[in-house]
């Protein structure tokens, strides 16, 4: 026997049809003898409307009202699944993020969880109980509904799994793993059977959404066995993947990985947007001028470029914001057009940013110099660049996305 949490993403609960699908998932763990958490995201697509709603009714909307519209859509798929279970003589209830209850910070509309006391679930499930969880919320210090972000209800999975001390946590979704790059994108992306946490962490922050980045921390720190698989698959079929597992990914320990490739994955985003600076004052502080009111403004500054100047008079300075933030970064600039003094700003929101990831790179000289070249050799511009100790991130024409993510993934032999 073993205690499981069982997460199910919007398209996985998109109707009723669905959603006993999903039961008959949650009903033969339940056979097989284990204690079964569920983690529920709403329906595909629910999310999206009730954030319109919330923006038609008022563009500079209280976030705690807009975390208590946009966290029905988890109510609803919470409360039908324990229905449809009771229905097939599961015995299982709904439970609430108040209820449990998992207590988050005031950051409303993005919360991080802080605590959640898993002693009472624990007592329902290990009576036989399946605890059908709304994923993606929890209570805030001031007692109102909080949501975790979008995607948070990966996080709340396994933040449940670190509380009940879940042997697994398993995220079920669309497609029947991590993949070495989106596989929408690249036909010929690969299943990946193992990722360590920090290579998955990498993937996520830089784009790959089959994951919340801040549910990857939180199975890193906590040390929580995570594994993704497809909820498409039929429930009763035979469960037979590698290593005593179903058909699906392991997130885990770099020791527990057993092939290593110097590069794992590839991964983009498009929703970063570049700024460009002309003509600053090339002197000391100059850097703090800049990004010194955009940090005071909250506004996350990414990717960072300043050239040298020939003459030692003037140079340009170009980095990337998320680009929901660009008009207002480029407000703040002009705000402190005197205090920075440049001769002009140049901007564009039609660029991605395209990720090589591996933990191989630590040990492997040459991956940067190969990616720049294969992409010369398609012609694609590079605009900015960034690396660390297991990844490079270029910045080119957001055109140009599924030629370099495809060119990348081929060039590292990732190809399947
Ligand atoms: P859910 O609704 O189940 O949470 P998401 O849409 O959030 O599902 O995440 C699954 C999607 O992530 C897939 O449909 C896929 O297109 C996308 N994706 C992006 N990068 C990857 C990757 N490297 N491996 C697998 N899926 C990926
Ligand atoms: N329903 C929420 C969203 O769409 C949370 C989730 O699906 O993980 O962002
Ligand atoms: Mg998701």
């Amino acid at each position: 026997m073993a205690r499981l949490v069982m997460k199910f993403g919007g398209t996985s609960v998109a109707d009723l049809d669905r959603i006993r699908n999903v039961a008959r998932h949650v009903k033969r763990e339940v056979e097989a003898g284990h204690e079964v958490a569920v983690v529920v995201s709403a329906m595909a697509g629910q999310t999206n409307k009730l954030v319109e709603f919330c923006r038609d009714a008022s563009a500079l909307h209280d976030a705690r009202e807009y975390d208590a519209v946009v966290a029905s859509g988890e109510q609803v798929t919470s409360g039908l699944l324990a229905i449809v279970l009771q229905d097939m003589g599961v015995n299982a209830r709904s439970w609430q993020g108040w209820q449990v209850p998992i207590k988050t910070d005031e950051t409303h509309g993005a919360a991080r969880i802080k605590e959640i006391d898993g002693a009472f679930l624990s007592e329902r499930i290990s009576q036989g109980q399946v605890a059908v969880l709304a994923g993606f919320q929890g209570i805030s210090p001031d007692n109102r509904i909080a949501t975790l972000g979008r995607g948070g209800s990966d996080t709340s999975a396994v933040a449940i799994a670190a509380a009940i001390k879940a042997d697994r946590c398993d995220i079920y979704t669309d497609v029947d793993g991590v993949y070495t790059t989106d596989p929408r994108i690249v036909p010929k992306a690969r299943r990946l059977d193992r990722v360590s946490f920090e290579e998955m962490l990498e993937m996520a922050s830089l784009g790959a959404k089959v994951l919340q980045v801040r549910s990857v921390e939180m199975a890193m720190v906590h040390g929580v066995r995570t594994f993704v698989r497809s909820s498409f698959e039929d429930p009763d079929a035979p469960q037979v993947g590698i290593g005593n597992l179903p058909p699906g990914t392991l997130i885990c320990d770099e020791e527990e990985l057993v092939e290593q490739q110097v590069v794992t994955g590839i991964a983009f985003a498009k929703d970063e947007a570049q700024i460009s600076i002309r003509d600053v004052a090339d002197k000391p502080g100059v850097a703090t001028t800049v990004f010194g009111p955009l940090s005071e403004s909250n506004i996350n500054v990414d990717m960072i470029v300043q050239n040298i100047s020939p003459d030692g008079q003037t140079t340009d300075i170009t980095f990337t914001v998320p680009e929901t933030d660009y008009q207002r970064a480029l407000k703040v600039l002009e705000d402190n057009r005197d205090e920075i003094g440049y001769q002009n700003i140049e901007g564009a929101t039609d660029v991605v940013k395209v990720s090589v990831i591996g933990i191989g790179m630590r040990s492997h000289a040459g991956i940067a110099a190969q990616c720049f070249k294969g992409l010369a050799e398609k012609n694609i511009n590079i605009r900015a660049i960034t690396t660390s100790e297991i990844k490079i991130s270029v910045l080119i024409d957001s055109d140009y996305t599924e030629l370099a993510v495809r060119t990348l993934h081929s060039l590292y032999g990732l190809d399947g």
